[in-house]
Order: C-alpha cells, then sequence, then structure tokens
C-alpha cells in the first residue's frame, strides 16, 4: 500500500486534527525560572521545568522555543507533519504552580495570545482557557470570557492542583460552568505532586515516561468514584496519552469498584449510577499524544467505541512526522479514519472549521 502524503488541505481524505499542542507564553516561562531558584520548590516542577528551562541539550533547548512560537516555526511544523489544525493549550504545570492571584493573571495573558494567534489563523488553530483553579469565581469568569468573547473551544487542566483534585467541592463551580458552556475539560499531565513523587523520582519516573499518566489516571479516577459525573453528566474530559492507561484497566476497576460498593467499603464514596466504565464511555474522550502505536490505539476503540479516539501529536515535546505516517496506516477504512483525525475533535471540541479546506467528501 502506498503511503499517505503528510500534505494538509484534506487532499488525503481527511484533515488532520492535532488536538494537545503545548503554548507557553515567555513570560510565564520567565516566571517558572524565578520559581525555580526559590527554597522548598515543588520537586515535580523542579524536575520537569529545571530540564526544560536550564538544560543545554539540544531537544529542551529546541522545546522552549517552539513552546512560545505561535507563528511561523510552528505552521512549518505542522505544514511539514501533514497537520491542518491543532488546539493549542496552556503547556504543564500552567498556572497550577502560582498563588491564586498570579494564576489567575497569567491565564488571563496565555487566553490573550491564544485567541489572537486563532483569530491570525482561524483555519489553523483552536485554543483552550486557561484558569487559576484557586479562585473557583474567579476562574468561572475567566473561563466564560474566554469562551464566549474570545472564541475558545474548552478548559486546559494540568492535573492536580498544587495537590488538589477536581472532585473536591470547591471546584464544583468551574466543573458546573464547563457543563452549561458545553465545553470539555482537556485533562493534562503535570509531575505528580509532593505526597506521591519520592519513590518515581529518585529512578527518574516522575516525569513523561510514567508519573504522568499514573497521577493523571488517577485524578481521572477520582473524578468517577467521587461522584463527579453524576453532578454533572454533561461534562465532557478529554485525556490524553490514550487514556493514561485506564482502558487497560477497565475490566478490573469494574469489578473492584463494584465489591467496593456492594460492602460499602469507603464510607466517602457516593454510591454510583453507572459503572467505571460505563462513565469512561459516557463522559471521556482519549487522544493519541505521544501514543502512536497502532496496537493500543485499536484497543482503546474497541473498548471505548470508535467515538472516543482521536489524533493528537503532543507538540512540541513530541514532534515525529513519521507518528502521523504510522497512524494514517492504522487498519481502518477512510470514513473510520476522518473519524479518528477530523470528525471526532469537531464534535468534540464543537469546532468551526467552515472556510478551511474541505475533507474528501466535502
Ligand atoms: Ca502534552
Amino acid at each position: 500500500m502506498a503511503e499517505t502524503p503528510l500534505t494538509t488541505g484534506g487532499e488525503v481524505g481527511y484533515l488532520r486534527i492535532a488536538t494537545e499542542e503545548a503554548y507557553a507564553p515567555i513570560e510565564m516561562l520567565d516566571l517558572y525560572r524565578e520559581l525555580l531558584d526559590e527554597p522548598d520548590v515543588d520537586p515535580g516542577f523542579a524536575s520537569l521545568m529545571g530540564f526544560y528551562l536550564r538544560s543545554d541539550a539540544e531537544r529542551p533547548a529546541a522545546v522552549r522555543r517552539k513552546l512560545a512560537d505561535l507563528g511561523e516555526e510552528r505552521l512549518a511544523d505542522m505544514d511539514a507533519a501533514g497537520v491542518d489544525h491543532a488546539i493549542l493549550a496552556l503547556t504543564a504545570p500552567g498556572t497550577q504552580v502560582f498563588d491564586p492571584a498570579r494564576a489567575r493573571d497569567v491565564a488571563r495573558l496565555a487566553n490573550e495570545r491564544i485567541a489572537e494567534a486563532c483569530r491570525a489563523h482561524p483555519d489553523r488553530f483552536s485554543g483552550l482557557a486557561a484558569v487559576g483553579f484557586e479562585d473557583a469565581p474567579s476562574a468561572v469568569a475567566e473561563l466564560e470570557r474566554g469562551v464566549k468573547e474570545l472564541g475558545l473551544k474548552g478548559l486546559v487542566c494540568n492535573s492536580h492542583i498544587r495537590g488538589h483534585y477536581l472532585d473536591e467541592e470547591r471546584f464544583y463551580p468551574i466543573l458546573e460552568a464547563a457543563e452549561a458552556l458545553d465545553v470539555p475539560i482537556y485533562l493534562h499531565p503535570q509531575t505528580p505532586p509532593r505526597d506521591m513523587i519520592r519513590p518515581m523520582l529518585e529512578a527518574g519516573l516522575d516525569g513523561a515516561i510514567f508519573g504522568f499518566g499514573v497521577e493523571t489516571g488517577m485524578h481521572l479516577l477520582r473524578m468517577i468514584v467521587r461522584g463527579v459525573f453524576d453532578r454533572f453528566p454533561g461534562l465532557r474530559v478529554v485525556v490524553g496519552h490514550l487514556g493514561e492507561a485506564l482502558p487497560f484497566w477497565l475490566y478490573r476497576l469494574d469489578y473492584m469498584h463494584a465489591a467496593q460498593q456492594r460492602a460499602a467499603r469507603y464510607q466517602g464514596n457516593p454510591r454510583l449510577e453507572l459503572t467505571v466504565s460505563e462513565y469512561m464511555r459516557r463522559n471521556v474522550w482519549v487522544t493519541t499524544s505521544g501514543m502512536a502505536w497502532v496496537p493500543a490505539i485499536m484497543f482503546c476503540r474497541e473498548v471505548l467505541g470508535p467515538d472516543r479516539v482521536m489524533y493528537a501529536m503532543d507538540y512540541p515535546y513530541e514532534y515525529v512526522p513519521d507518528e502521523v505516517r504510522a497512524q494514517d496506516a492504522l487498519p481502518l477504512s477512510l470514513p473510520e479514519l476522518r473519524r479518528f483525525y477530523e470528525t471526532n475533535a469537531i464534535e468534540v471540541f464543537r469546532l468551526d472549521l467552515t472556510g478551511t479546506a474541505e475533507a474528501a467528501d466535502g
């Protein structure tokens, strides 16, 4: 079979929409550098941003340059990889290392910049809103501004909020706003919090290699078992890295969770209306960021359903055009490939790509 060319414009039969693409304002990276110099800095933050902001090696240097670019370099990289459209979000840990006042200011700045790029290149970029989660009323106001005034398509949450999780009632107003605005929350990883990271850090397992997925998968599971999706049944959550390993665990999660509920083992957990896997198939979508691995993608399509699995590159942390070729070669029909690359993203993020090059049957 001939290789699909890495061209844009839909001539391959679909638009490639990359759904987990990172951006960082230069000003935020400068604030990160200041934070790295503070005593008792969060160990995960020190590990992650100490590396990306201070290493002289080629890859981290390229990542920090590309993170801050919303113009020529990013568009050229998208062109070279055949990516038509990127959904931009504030990179991890985003606002979620700052005190509430600074978090709010950084969120506003990031949202302005991302919205500006979307206005300049509406065919190439959409964006998600950042907020300062710890001040819930201001987070709700900024999410509403981001969606209604700036045209942003969702909310990014870079996993734990200084050791706290979205299932806590203090964050309910934000979840309620996302549900009411009909926008998804992209639950993106960051390094595990202080209470969780020590055994990972000493073995170099705290970052994208493993710790990210463990912590973020747990975050989503907390939201499920603590009843968030009974309280907010219309809430949509998107997770990267093929669901942060949860699809592989579904059988055991359902079995053990049902046993816990029958025995009323954990008094703090509510009785749920659905099984864990039913929430995964009702409220959760997964993307292939950093997981261009055919058997894992096909497995997720099988256990979650083909409407719930979509493409992401994870730029600029992962920029490998051959990964696009690998996913073009998934054993799927053209309509199914189009669903994977294009339609699912349009539906979940409510994208309006009219005016963009039409895909094959358009
Ligand atoms: Ca990412």
